[in-house]
């Protein structure tokens, strides 16, 4: 019988196309049933036979839709026009924020053993015994009752995701959480939540998708520790390669803790989480065909040429070590020198300063060399919450206490970035839509406190104040009064304070006169200036501009010339060492760039 929700209403439905090449999988099915489930409407995603309910993630990743496989979404209710709207603009957005995985390429190898070919998930080379994963059930302590236990994994999921500072795990963990509380709707018993993921594992097994499967073990594994049941991981002591059909994504950070050299992987893929979380944590790692059961003793694991070799003679012993000299080598140069200021050959100074959006990264910012914040990303602070203003002025006295020169940007959101808690309406074009400044006029009352807390935390420090997304000189005007309003209002001293803004807007770029007299400094971003010069989305799967494109160059070059404030660039070009020479060339003299990349443009600045 036809619900009354639906009775007196027709379906409506609209076919998409899944454009990633990763598919629809966990990350997008996560976001987009979240969606859905604001709709009252009943929400159907029907592919190859099969009819599932989009509001809920397992169901969408049981189709194991894959790049180029097309559905049909079906809504069927009061809200449905609105939904099917909204859902296909979701939809096609988290398309186009997925990327491409990693292709490594490969480096030419000449050992002298067989080796075994793979694909390079993580780069770096290690030898060592090699060791075969294995996980002991040990005994079980009653901890906790299913229900509590479902509870706890979500909150340390959401615990995870808040304290994670890469972007590439957060969105795993919050989309891990909502697997769970997807899986374990209607079920309240460990039997059936098993019963459950054996059903859900079965459906993915021979997919495209085979490696989410990692996923819910994952989820399985973590509710039985919260209810006390024990697993014991044993790794040896001394350094070891690990060998693993497949490894779950919470086990990377046991790994992270341990005297792993490197790993190998059967059963897993280069887009799956563990891959990513591998990539993220640097840990040398390949992609095998065929599973190595077998405990060996110093086997070369090549992850610079994607080759494992079992049984390598002298000669490949000595080439392998050669090549972790060289390696280790030059990261021990780059961290000797990292505190050393970046000089080039013709003995001009360089300063390297760091992006960093929050405390953890600026204090390793700090420990990897930095000279000062070039780029806070204030949106990074505040992931989960609305913060208050004292909880804010803490936050950044914190920051502002670890460097001389800090430079920091007032909220950056819209575009990919998004706060749970600013709404903003679904835009056709994003990156064309709300952004960074243009909040002014949505959330004033948000830039007001957090101009307040930044003011606050200021103190005497001659904090540089940044705004991002600037367009116009109007606006850049409006921007400053605004703050300089809260200032008198509060009576905050800011003498010391100086306001800047990015270019990012290429309309910038034909009114810097104008804006010379506006602005104290300026800082280039190349993410969006390229993007918005060339009309390619930054994070679109397929196009992608050109690195080497002079025209780029030729714009930082112009903007040199005609201004007459500091000009700093803090994009991700200022951290691609390929890009140095050129960026000096163009008169560029301050750079900011992510903590971990500040020794080794150092390092290629001082070869310039
Ligand atoms: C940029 O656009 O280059 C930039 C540094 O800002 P974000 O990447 O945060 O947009
Ligand atoms: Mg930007």
């Amino acid at each position: 019988m036809k619900s009354l929700r639906t009775l007196f209403y027709k379906p409506l439905s609209s076919t998409l196309t899944v454009t990633s090449v990763n598919g629809f999988h966990l990350r997008p099915a996560a976001k987009f049933a979240t969606e859905a489930k604001q709709f009252a409407c009943d929400i159907h995603i029907e592919f190859s036979g099969k009819r599932v309910n989009a509001k809920a993630v397992n169901a969408i990743l049981s189709l194991n839709l894959d790049r180029e496989d097309t559905f049909t979404l079906t809504a069927h209710g009061k809200d449905a026009k609105k939904a099917l709207e909204i859902l296909r603009q979701t939809f096609t957005l988290l398309m186009n924020a997925e990327r491409d995985p990693r292709q490594i390429k490969k480096r030419d190898t000449s050992y002298q053993s067989p080796t075994y070919p793979g694909e390079i998930i993580s780069e770096g080379i290690a030898v060592g015994n090699l060791h075969v994963f294995s996980v002991k059930e040990g005994g079980h302590r009653s901890l906790r009752s299913f229900e509590e236990a479902i509870k706890e994994s979500a909150a340390e999921l959401e615990k995870l995701y808040a304290n994670s500072k890469k972007d590439a795990d957060a969105h795993i963990y919050l989309a891990q959480q909502a697997l769970l509380l997807s899986l374990v709707e209607e079920i309240d018993t460990l039997e059936d939540f098993s019963a459950r993921i054996e059903v859900e594992k079965a459906l993915l097994k021979h997919g495209r998708h085979a490696a989410k499967i990692a996923d819910l073990n994952d989820l399985l594994y973590r509710v039985k520790k919260q209810m006390g049941y024990d697993y014991q991981v044993s790794l040896p002591k001394t350094p070891f390669i690990l060998s693993a059909d497949d490894l779950l994504p919470s086990q990377i950070k046991i790994l992270e803790n341990s005297t792993v050299l490197g790993v190998v992987l059967t059963n897993s893929s280069l887009t799956s989480h563990t891959a990513i979380l591998l990539r993220a944590s640097g840990i040398p790692s390949i992609l095998l065909e065929k599973p190595l059961n077998k405990e060996a003793q110093k086997v070369i694991l090549d992850a610079y040429s994607g080759v494992i070799v079992l049984q390598p003679s002298p000669d490949d012993l000595i080439h392998a070590f050669k090549r972790q000299n060289e390696d280790e080598k030059l990261q021990f140069e780059i961290r000797q020198n990292r505190f050393k200021p970046a000089i080039t050959q013709e003995g001009e100074k360089i300063s390297v300063f760091a992006n960093v959006s929050d405390l953890d990264s600026a204090k390793s910012a700090k420990e990897e060399g930095a000279e000062g914040i070039g780029l806070l990303r204030s949106e990074f602070l505040f992931k989960t919450h609305k913060p208050i203003v004292r909880d804010q002025v803490k936050a950044y006295r914190a920051i502002f206490d670890l460097f001389e020169d800090i430079t920091v940007r007032t909220l950056d959101v819209g575009g990919d970035k998004a706060l749970p808690y600013i709404d903003i309406p679904k835009e056709q074009n994003p990156f064309l839509g709300i952004r960074g400044i243009r909040l002014l006029k949505s959330e004033p009352k948000l830039l007001e406190e957090q101009l307040e807390a930044i003011f606050l935390a200021a103190e005497n420090r001659p904090i540089k104040v940044m705004f991002p997304m600037i367009s116009t000189p109007e606006e850049f005007r409006e921007a400053k009064s605004f703050a300089l309003n809260i200032a008198l209002e509060k009576d905050i001293p800011i003498d010391n304070l100086r306001f800047g803004m990015m270019i990012e807007v290429p309309s910038v770029l034909f009114a810097l006169r104008e804006f010379n007299d506006l602005v104290d400094f300026y800082s280039i971003g190349t993410n969006d200036l390229a993007q918005y010069l060339f009309a390619v989305e930054r994070t679109h799967p397929t196009l992608k501009i050109d690195p080497a494109s002079p025209i780029l160059f030729n714009v930082i070059g112009q903007i040199i010339k005609e201004s007459t404030r500091p000009v700093s660039l803090c994009g991700e070009l200022a951290g691609d060492t390929r890009a140095i020479p050129r960026l000096l060339e163009t008169g560029i003299r301050t750079l900011s760039v992510s903590g971990k990349r500040i020794g080794q443009i150092k390092e290629r600045i001082r070869d310039v």
